[in-house]
């Protein structure tokens, strides 16, 4: 099965991408949450206010002078009990009151939500020094506004303000000032903004552990290879003796016919142990940190593959097995490809779709030209792969559990070694499989354009 995750974990610039990708989308969702928070939260503050504003009667409050005197008005009074029964209800608001302005263009307070026995109380009348430009522009443009953070001599605060207009004379005879607590405002929106920030992270050190994993398993593949490599060179100088030997002994015209099964035998399993041996040469020479050169020359497929089938005959013959050449596209089909490689990639693949069948079955080669690549596949009726072992046939010393219960013997390096080339080519290798009805193997390698 083609598995997307080895390449992006093994491979040094998919990894940096990938991280790229989660780092700028985390940042740009963060920033977009943030201001989102902040924007909805300052909107619904806002809104709060024009509320309260257009609520208030204009002509209660031109009923107003601004000074201590109001404190026995009726208007002050009903304006006094309205903004205390607002602030008490809405638990994040510290403050509501009705500001005006003086000739000269100073803020004033007319009346607020605090109780006069308060320390926070302001009379009417007060003047409210620290008011910012925002007070007078509300006056000046009948617009409402938010300012804030700013500091005066009760805290620091996030200001909503909202004119209150005359519908008479037009004009505005008050602003309505709502505070909340600055300081609390921005643990709300960053306490919001933490989600993203935290799935960002969460991503980030998934995605680095993924790598860490990957790249431990493949150093552990990489350590075995060079270890057995050393161990199989070693071993096929006197497997190639024995074979020899055996080749002459079976010319001998005085044999009989137990000594003639006998020597049959013991080539048969030469042949499986020296094809074991390949097997572990093969895989050990795409593993380790030296780059696996590609000798690249113009590679006829469809020939090379009717060769591989030919080569395969014989062993077909002896499982009872038809190897089926099913239709190949007409005309050149040729890649620049290195060639030996191909063509183990081929055999292997191919002799496993062999070992793998039953008597009486058939294995259909299948190659086709699919918009910009070739794909050959190698299907099969035999043994299947279990889907939980499909995903770890191809990273090196693994062999599904029915293909170790029926007695075909074999190194789990085959595919291994074949996905390696079939990438270095620049293609894909995957498959499809039904444990207990057969096996189809795909390989897609690039056509490139001269
Ligand atoms: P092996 O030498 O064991 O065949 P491979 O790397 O070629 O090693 O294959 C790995 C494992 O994948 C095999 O041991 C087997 O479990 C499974 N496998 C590969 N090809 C087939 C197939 N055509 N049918 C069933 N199982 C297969």
């Amino acid at each position: 099965m083609f598995n997307p995750t080895n390449i992006i974990f093994r491979s040094r610039w998919f990894f940096m991408l990938l991280i790229a990708v989660i780092f700028i989308s985390g940042i740009a969702l963060t920033i977009y949450v943030y201001s989102f928070v902040n924007q909805t939260n300052l909107g619904a503050l806002s809104r709060g206010a024009q509320t309260i504003a257009s609520s208030i009667d204009a002509s209660e409050v031109a009923n107003l002078k601004g000074t201590e005197e109001d404190l026995e008005n009726p208007s002050y009074l009903t304006l006094k009990s309205k903004l205390k029964k607002i602030q008490s209800v809405e638990k994040d608001v510290r403050f509501v009151y009705l500001t005006g302005q003086t000739e000269a263009g100073g803020i004033f307070f007319y009346v607020d939500s605090e109780d006069p026995l308060s320390a926070d109380y302001s009379p009417p009348g007060q003047t409210y020094e620290e008011a910012d430009q925002s007070f007078v522009d509300a006056f000046a443009t009948g617009k409402p506004n938010i300012t804030g953070p700013t500091s005066d001599r009760w805290g620091t605060w996030i200001t909503a303000l909202a004119p209150i207009v005359d519908p008479e004379t037009n004009k505005v005879v008050s602003t309505v000032g709502v505070d909340i607590d600055a300081s609390g405002h921005q643990r709300y929106v960053l306490t919001n903004t933490m989600i993203p920030a935290l799935i960002t992270l969460l991503l980030l050190a998934l995605a680095i552990i993924g790598q860490r994993i990957s790249r431990h398993e493949q150093q552990m593949v990489e350590l075995k290879s060079e270890f057995v490599s050393i161990a199989s060179h070693e071993l096929r100088s006197p497997l190639n003796g024995i074979t020899w030997a055996l080749d002459n002994m079976s010319k001998a015209t005085n044999l009989t016919p137990p000594q003639t099964n006998m020597i049959a035998e013991i080539k048969t399993t030469a042949s499986n142990l020296m094809g074991n041996i390949n097997d572990i040469l093969n895989a050990s020479s795409v593993t380790g940190n030296r780059q696996t050169k590609l000798m690249l020359e113009e590679v006829d497929i469809a020939r090379l593959l009717k060769i591989v089938a030919e080569q395969q005959l014989l062993a077909a013959k002896e499982r009872g097995v038809e190897i089926v050449i099913e239709k190949f596209p007409i005309g050149s089909n040729a890649i620049k490809a290195d060639k030996e490689k191909l063509k183990r990639v081929f055999s292997n693949i191919l002799s496993n779709s062999i070992k793998y069948s039953s008597s009486g079955s058939s294995v259909e080669i299948a190659f086709q030209n699919v918009g910009g690549a070739y794909q050959i596949s190698f299907t099969d009726h035999g043994i299947g792969i279990p889907t939980k072992d499909q995903a770890k046939i191809f990273g090196g010393y693994y062999r599904a559990a029915n293909a170790q219960k029926s007695g075909v013997t074999g190194t789990g390096l085959g595919l291994y070694f074949a996905q390696k080339i079939v990438e270095l080519h620049g293609g894909k290798i995957w498959l499809k499989s039904d444990e207990g009805q057969g096996t189809t193997v795909f390989v897609q390698l690039p056509i490139q354009k001269s």
